[in-house]
């Protein structure tokens, strides 16, 4: 058991919170009961991944994709409401972690994705606004690009788009959890005969092509399923909860 404050104040540390400019708030977003016992992971705070923590009487509930977006509408009706007043009415916490938990070193959503898929962490792709936009590193030995393909398929459970433009051997690969697809340019800077992502747009097969790179759009859900679920497993292991994680299957 753990003080919901205790729980907050743990987590934004070990994720380092403070170091990134997000767009949501990260950390607590809607307060429940002050004592922890059990938690449920997810990848987002749907009305699905809320229900089921209802049914099995949670405490919290920790996402990748929590609420309060930058931009998004502020009033509190219609799905929204509905989402709030489930965890409301029912004391439940949820906690959201956004780019700190895609970034975080062990149980970040990317070095999960290295850890499954065999990749060894060389670095950090950075955009000139010197954000962090994904990492780089390579294979302990080249393996056919279509073999590849079939190792992201079987792992994530999902057939992934792969636009074949690059060498036949692939071994120098970047990749970045989620909608990453727009930083496929920073993977072509650094020379990479790979780079995968979540999601596909019209514009990266292009680039891609053009480039001579070869993508893999393994899928948003998909990629994002380890980061939460590891945070999840450390916070259970730390105070000794009880932790599920729920996989609301999402084709995007
Ligand atoms: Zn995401």
């Amino acid at each position: 058991m753990v003080t919901l404050q205790e729980l907050t104040q743990y987590t934004n540390t070990f994720l380092q919170v403070d170091r990134f400019r997000d767009y949501c708030p990260n950390g607590l977003q809607v307060e429940g009961v002050d004592h922890v016992h059990s938690i449920i992971t997810g990848v987002t705070a749907s009305q699905a991944l809320l229900d089921v923590a209802n049914d099995q009487q949670a405490d919290a509930i920790l996402v990748h994709h929590g609420y309060f977006w930058k931009n998004e509408d502020l009033r509190i009706v219609g799905i929204k409401r509905k989402r709030l007043a489930t965890l409301l009415r029912n004391n439940i916490s949820l906690l959201a972690y956004h780019l700190p938990l895609d970034a975080h070193a062990e149980i970040g959503n990317n070095a999960q994705l290295a850890r499954l898929l065999g990749l060894q962490i060389d670095g950090v792709l950075q955009s000139a606004a010197q954000t962090v936009c994904g990492t780089y590193g390579h294979l302990k030995q080249a393996v056919p690009a279509e073999k590849f393909k079939r190792l992201i398929d079987s792992i994530l459970q999902r057939n992934c788009t792969h636009v074949n433009a690059g060498p036949a051997n692939i071994e120098n690969i970047g990749w970045c959890t989620g909608a990453g697809q727009g930083f496929i340019e920073l993977a072509v800077e650094q020379k990479l005969d790979a780079y995968i992502s979540g999601e596909i747009s019209e514009p990266t097969a292009h680039v891609a092509r053009e480039a001579g790179i070869h993508y893999y759009a393994a899928g948003h859900h998909a990629t994002e399923r380890y980061g939460i679920q590891a945070l999840g497993e450390h916070l259970a292991q730390k105070y000794d909860l009880s932790h599920q994680f729920v996989d609301i299957d999402n084709p995007a």
